[in-house]
Order: structure tokens, then C-alpha cells, then sequence
């Protein structure tokens, strides 16, 4: 087993965090939402940290330009893929992985009609926080309402959501008046709403909610401190990012800090899938001795021949394009990689949350 354990080390890194402002100046002329631009500005420094060793110090500005118009050229078509990808971001599918055309179907027109039985209000808040990315402080903003009343609001209509779901995918009405009421109550967690609605004697006359209501009590157990995102393509790698923003914004990181943790997320998740092909990141909120996110990737791929080389600045593990390994170790204040080969990669990084500074 090979392993290596660093903190982010000083020397001659390319300053990314002054680059910043000129990308997203760049790219917020071009484009209008600003979650898409802040995924197109996280890309960008991907890039251009991936090349950095080969470009002149000085030319790194330009460089960063140049690639920012590239990379909102290429936007248009990876756009267009991600709508397909809408419904697996989501995440509400019972099936692993519907490799099934005809489940894949089912399970879209599932969704289409789950979406479809929300409130119009209830449906564009939902898109915008899952697909758009935009964090619950900034609908907040938009809304007039906490980011905690958002939350609260979201969690609700993700409950609704699973219960039509699985209604449509069934394709079954609910028998009884009761039985909406029951499943959410049991699809939102809450023990109170629960035992008003007398949820635990429904399930025992009502055979209907009764299978539905497993998956639906399976979902409610998620921790609000952690969130796993299993990693299987491109739209994972976009999911994973987003959910480690979204912490990191709830943890009170600055915006630019949440873009380069964004960043090494994006970057580790990336490898899993080029590499590996499947795997799991963990994000967890800390809060000793500060606030601070844990990031653990995992996979059972091949492994890595030589860590440290891997590690070494100018070596990408993959043709140049991104910035591998070595990047996001140095985007992050402690990273520990261990590869076994044969049986997988653990990657372990953590960024703490400057002190003084919780909003920019
Ligand atoms: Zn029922």
C-alpha cells in the first residue's frame, strides 16, 4: 500500500484566487444565470490550473480569458446533454442504475408527472435549488424568506415529490383520503405529523401505502450534516459539486472559497469516473476546532502505481485536460490519498473555513 499525506504546500502556486474575478467577469458577460456561470468559472480554473505549469507565469491572465471564452463555446452543447440529465439530478429513482431504456422512460415520465402535480411555486423553487444549483440563501433572497424557511420549504416539496413519484411510477391513485396526508408524513420525517395523522394504524389497514411507504421511510433518514453522492458520470461529478457548495455556503464559506472547494470536488469525482468508472464522495460538515468540510472519495478501481508521482505537480492523470491530483491538494488545507492496487483509491481532503471572514 502506498500513501501519502500532505498539507497544501506554499512554493511557486500559480495564484488562482486572483484569477477568479476576471473569469467570472468574462463569463458573466456571456451568461445570464448565475449558477451556470459560477459551474462554467469552477471549469475554467480547472483548466487552467491543469496547464499552468506550461504557461509563462505572467501569461496567466490571458490565458485564463481565452480559456473562459472556450469555455463557454463548449457550454451550449454540454447544456443541452445536462437538461436530458435533469431527472437523475433528482435523485428520486428506486432503480440503481435503469440501464433499461424502457425503465429509464418509465422513470422520466414518473418524474414528468410528479413535477407536473406540484404547485407551480413549489416546482420552480425545487428546479432552481436541484438543477440550477442556486443555494438556499440566495432563494431566500428571492423569495423573502430565511434560508432556514427555504430549507424547511424544500425538504417539504422533496416529500411531496418522492410520494407523487412513486404514485405515478405505480401508476396507482391513493384509496383513501388518508392516504396522501399518511405517505407525507412519512416521506418528510416528521414524527409529529405522523402521529396526527395516525400514520402507524393506516399503514396497517391500507395495504396500498403499506408497500409504498418503505422507500419513502428509507429516504427520510438522511443526515443534514453529510451527504453521500455516489458517482457514476458526468451528471455525478455536477451533483457532487453542487451538494459541496451547498454546505459550504450553509457553513458560511466565502464565494470564493466555495468555488475552489467546489473545484477539488469536481476534479476528485472526475477521476473516479475516468478511472475508476464508480465510486462514492462523502462530504461531512465539521466543527472542530472550526467549521470546516471533509471530503472523502472512494472507489475500487485499479489503484495508482506510484503515488507520489502522481502527486507531483506537472504529472495530470489524464491527457492534460484538468489538473488531477496534485491540484486539488493544493486547492485544499489537508489531503491524505491512499491507493491500494488491485482494491482502490481513498482520497481524504479537508478545507477549514477562514476565520473572520464568513461572508465575502
Ligand atoms: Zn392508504
Amino acid at each position: 500500500m502506498e500513501s501519502a499525506d500532505a498539507s497544501a504546500d506554499p512554493g511557486e502556486d500559480p495564484d488562482i484566487t486572483a484569477l477568479i474575478p476576471v473569469v467570472r467577469r468574462v463569463i458573466r458577460a456571456r451568461v445570464s444565470d448565475p449558477s451556470a456561470a459560477e459551474d462554467l468559472v469552477q471549469e475554467t480554473l480547472v483548466r487552467v490550473l491543469g496547464a499552468a505549469h506550461r504557461i509563462e507565469p505572467g501569461t496567466l491572465e490571458p490565458y485564463a480569458i481565452v480559456t473562459a471564452r472556450n469555455v463557454v463555446a463548449s457550454m451550449w452543447k454540454e447544456r443541452d446533454r445536462h437538461r436530458r440529465n435533469q431527472h437523475r439530478v433528482l435523485d428520486l429513482s428506486p432503480v440503481e442504475a435503469p440501464d433499461d431504456e424502457l425503465l429509464r422512460q418509465e422513470d422520466e415520465k414518473a418524474i414528468t408527472t410528479a413535477l407536473e402535480r406540484l404547485s407551480e411555486r413549489e416546482r420552480q423553487t425545487l428546479l432552481a435549488h436541484e438543477v440550477s444549483g442556486l443555494d438556499t440563501r440566495v432563494l431566500g433572497d428571492d423569495l423573502g424568506l430565511t434560508a432556514g424557511a427555504v430549507a424547511a420549504q424544500l425538504n417539504r416539496t422533496r416529500a411531496r415529490l418522492r410520494v407523487e413519484y412513486l404514485l405515478a411510477l405505480h401508476d396507482i391513485s391513493a384509496p383513501t383520503p388518508q392516504c396522501r396526508p399518511v405517505l407525507l408524513a412519512l416521506s418528510s420525517g416528521e414524527r409529529r405529523r405522523q402521529r396526527e395523522v395516525h400514520a402507524a394504524r393506516h399503514l396497517l389497514e391500507c395495504d396500498v401505502c403499506a408497500d409504498l411507504s418503505l422507500p419513502l421511510m428509507s429516504r427520510g433518514q438522511q443526515s443534514d450534516t453529510e451527504v453521500r453522492v455516489p458517482i457514476h458520470d458526468a451528471p455525478d461529478v455536477v451533483l457532487a459539486r453542487k451538494q459541496a457548495r451547498e454546505l459550504a455556503s450553509r457553513l458560511g464559506f466565502s464565494g470564493t472559497d466555495q468555488t475552489i472547494l467546489a473545484t477539488a470536488v469536481s476534479e476528485i469525482a472526475r477521476n473516479i469516473v475516468r478511472f475508476a468508472g464508480k465510486g462514492v464522495v462523502l462530504i461531512e460538515m465539521l466543527d472542530d476546532p472550526r467549521p470546516g468540510l471533509r471530503v472523502t472519495a472512494s472507489d475500487t478501481g485499479p489503484g495508482i502505481t506510484d503515488v507520489d508521482r502522481a502527486l507531483r505537480d506537472g504529472y495530470s492523470t489524464y491527457n492534460g485536460l484538468g489538473m488531477g491530483l496534485p491540484g486539488a491538494r493544493r486547492l485544499m488545507d489537508e489531503f491524505t490519498l491512499v491507493s491500494e492496487l488491485g482494491r482502490g483509491t481513498t482520497v481524504t481532503m479537508t478545507k477549514w473555513r477562514q476565520e473572520g471572514t464568513p461572508h465575502e
